[in-house]
């Protein structure tokens, strides 16, 4: 039998079918044990009733996602972003979480000084590096695709999350989550994921359609773009890395409104035949 032990699926992936309740209980009827709870899902019922749905199904929670952006203009939009980091962080360790996926967030409408941006969230993350310390919770830094560097992350490569993770230089906190739809086309891959070692915190995976329609919500299932994710994932385990491989499908005009169960029966099988 294959083993899908390692095998975790993002509730974004089950997006518009299910709320926070019927992506566990389908996740758990198809035998996938771990997660990766969504903010907006878990904000539906509260984090306790989550937390509840989570245990009675015995899925456990392997990140949250996603962090709020850090680049906001002006003390008291920064000060909104810090705190509200606070609050995920708080609700990733009371899922029993161990990292909250972490973005810097865009550029602010108006606003064309990327290397400012970049400024801000760097120094904003510095200043969550406490209260994730104290709750327990990494913060997992993930780099996203350049084309959607506008509106999501200001950091875009492995590279540049490594050279952050040097600057802020608390390996106790800081991580990377390393998702290969936003990295694959990055030069020099493999050196930027044996340099971040034990830095990589989750590992995200689905695939590149070569003809996309929408960089940001036409993410494909693994066998069906042009991402290697076998060698991806072979070249993160290489590093010591033996975590869950976390399949997260932003697919709003297809996986999205296909039947939940349909969609992890496919990716338990796509699993087994493009990453083990
Ligand atoms: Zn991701």
């Amino acid at each position: 039998m294959t083993d899908l032990s390692r095998l975790c699926i993002h509730m974004v992936t089950l997006n518009e079918r299910c709320d926070f309740g019927a992506a566990v209980d389908c996740l758990a009827r198809n035998g996938v044990m771990q997660t990766a709870p969504w903010v907006a899902k878990v904000d539906e019922i509260g984090v306790s009733a989550a937390r509840k749905l989570l245990d009675d199904a015995g899925v456990s929670a392997v990140s949250l996602a996603p962090g709020a952006g850090l680049t906001g203009i002006g003390e008291e939009a920064g000060r909104a972003g810090i705190d509200e980091n606070r609050r995920l962080i708080d609700m990733a360790a009371e899922l029993g979480a161990a990292s909250l996926v972490t973005l810097t967030g865009g550029l602010p409408e108006g606003d064309h000084d990327l290397d400012g941006a970049r400024k801000r969230a760097f120094d904003r993350l510095a200043e969550l590096a406490p209260h994730a310390r104290a709750a327990g919770v990494r913060l997992a830094l993930e780099p996203l695709h350049p084309m959607v560097c506008g509106f999501r992350s200001v950091i875009c490569s492995v590279s540049e999350a490594n050279d952050w993770l040097d600057q802020l230089d608390a390996p106790d906190v800081f991580g990377i989550a390393i998702d290969s739809y936003a990295v694959w086309w990055e030069g020099g891959l493999a050196g930027e994921i044996e340099r971040a070692g034990e830095r990589i915190a989750n590992v995200h995976i689905s695939d590149w359609l070569r003809d996309t329609s929408d960089v940001r919500l036409d993410r494909g299932m693994m066998g069906d773009g042009i991402i290697d994710n076998r060698l991806f994932c072979r070249r993160i385990d290489a590093t010591g890395f033996s975590g869950p491989i976390e399949v997260e499908i932003f697919s709003a005009r297809n996986w999205w409104q296909r039947d939940p169960d349909e969609v992890v029966e496919t990716i338990k099988t796509r699993f087994a035949e493009h990453v083990l």
